[in-house]
């Protein structure tokens, strides 16, 4: 953690925050056809479950992916956004 590049990271999020603003929110392949199964988050019963890219950046890129449907993937994407958008308001 201690050799982060600081301007690169900013860089890569502003740029990120654009992206976020012009695309349509991000979808993933369905991985696990129409049958309904249970979301591992919220234990609901759902046919859009999907392993799926976080906004996080964790060095383990394992920990940047989440299995579950999309309402669980949303809440967490948007969640991690506010999380940044604090992070550069303290950092900057
Ligand atoms: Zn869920």
């Amino acid at each position: 953690m201690a050799d982060y590049d600081y301007e690169q990271m900013l860089a890569d999020h502003l740029r990120s925050m654009a992206e976020m603003q012009a695309a349509p929110f991000p979808s993933a392949p369905m991985l696990y056809g129409e049958q309904p199964r249970r979301c591992p988050v919220c234990r609901r019963w759902a046919r859009d479950l999907s392993n799926r890219r976080l906004n996080t950046m964790y060095v383990e890129d394992a920990s940047n992916w989440m299995l579950s449907c999309s309402g669980c993937y949303e809440m967490a994407y948007r969640n991690y956004a506010d999380q940044w958008a604090e992070y550069w308001m303290m950092v900057m």
